[in-house]
């Protein structure tokens, strides 16, 4: 069976590899694949020259040292030894963690996590009916006790930005350490220089392949310490286990590729996003969530009328979109960011998100639109 019979509009939950990426990876694969770690022999010592070179050129991306770079298998493991590594090492002294109500649940399971059985302070902010946070909420919940600020730069489901740069400045002058899980940014909004003191990525959700990411820890004028989540062979400082050298050359690939082709990116797929949520506006009378907000370029979260449920679960069947955020797909419980914005049950429930990429065309807008017409004037289809 093959997959891309089937238009695909689910790239919050991952990214088709780029062609360009997948050589590099395959190269990497076929001849370097001995460990970067066993430099007593010549294959070891290129792989390791090599692996310098994309930790350096990954480091040089995105605009930090190579020394605040660790390489992780994804987004999951970043927020992890984040949150944890911090917390474990800085508890006994503060231990108030802020985060949000929207966050993914790598955050909140997380948080919740060290709550249940760590003793964790949480407080999880409010977002108004746009998802945004009120920035002066996040002041007033900073207190001498705060070690840690936890909020995303872009919502999976919904695409609303924080505003990163703001946030930056009060956990600055409040001398609190702000983690920014920057996962869905990347290739979707446009990116200089990630101002927070953490934040964290994972390549297949631009383009790269499965299970590789990083997370960043910058020196900050007070060295800050992570107490290690995974203990082994010691390869990186803060992170045990061989050196995945071909996943890694992927990674720096697809890097590249979004910081080389971000702006034209974007741009088109924004004006692909912004057609697809006119048209739609033309055959059905849908709410788009967040409208209003500042949002990533390529996310629409659409509710729908009642009477179309039936219609939309069938194009579920020929079209891939999603009706929560892929990772709590399965859970039967609601949209946790979309109860958070205010939506009842129901109204989540008539939610469907869909997420485009750099591949996706015109004409796959349009299939979906007669099939929708079609659909709805045949209802027994
Ligand atoms: N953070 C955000 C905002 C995400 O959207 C995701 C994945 O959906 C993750 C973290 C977890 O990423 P990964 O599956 O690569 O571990």
């Amino acid at each position: 069976m093959n997959n891309n019979q089937y238009p695909y509009f689910d790239n919050n939950a991952t990214t088709e590899i780029d062609a360009q990426v997948l050589d590099v990876l395959n190269e990497y694969q076929k001849y370097y694949y001995a460990n970067p770690s066993s430099t007593s022999h010549p294959s070891g010592m290129i792989c390791n020259a090599l692996y310098q070179q994309h930790k350096q050129k990954i480091a040089d991306l995105l605009n930090v040292s190579e020394n605040e770079l660790i390489i992780t298998s994804g987004a999951t493991e970043s927020i992890n030894t984040a949150i944890k590594g911090i917390y474990f090492q800085y508890y006994k002294k503060k231990n108030h963690i802020i985060s949000c109500k929207t966050e993914h649940s790598a955050v909140l399971k997380t948080l919740e996590y060290l709550q249940n059985f760590f003793g964790a302070d949480v407080t999880l902010l409010d977002v108004n009916e746009n998802g945004q946070i009120n920035l002066d909420a996040l002041e007033r919940s900073i207190h001498e006790n705060t070690l840690l600020v936890c909020l995303m730069l872009a919502n999976n489901e919904t695409g609303v930005i924080h505003p990163m740069e703001e946030i930056h400045k009060i956990t600055q002058k409040h001398r609190v350490l702000f983690f920014c899980d920057t996962t869905q940014a990347f290739g979707k909004t446009k990116i200089s220089k990630i101002t927070a003191d953490l934040f964290c990525g994972s390549a297949h959700k631009f383009y790269g392949p499965k299970g590789i990411g990083f997370l960043v820890i910058r020196n900050l004028s007070r060295k800050v310490f992570l107490h290690p989540l995974l203990h082994g062979g010691n390869q990186q400082e803060y992170r045990s286990g061989t050196i995945p050298l071909p996943l890694i050359a992927g990674l720096s690939k697809a890097l590249e590729l979004v910081f080389e082709q971000q702006d034209f990116i974007i741009q088109r797929i924004e004006i692909l996003r912004n057609n697809f949520e006119e048209q739609l506006k033309q055959i059905v009378p849908v709410k788009i969530h967040s409208e209003k907000s500042l949002r990533i370029c390529n996310t629409s979260n659409v509710q729908f009328p009642f009477e179309y449920k039936a219609v939309l679960l069938r194009l579920m069947k020929k079209f891939c979109f999603s009706r929560a955020s892929a990772c709590s797909d399965g859970s039967g419980k609601p949209s946790h960011v979309l109860t958070a914005m205010g939506l009842t049950k129901n109204e989540v429930d008539l939610s469907f998100r869909f997420s485009f990429s750099k591949y996706n065309e015109e004409s796959e807008m349009n299939l979906f639109f007669e099939e929708l017409v079609k659909s709805i004037s045949e209802p027994n289809s």
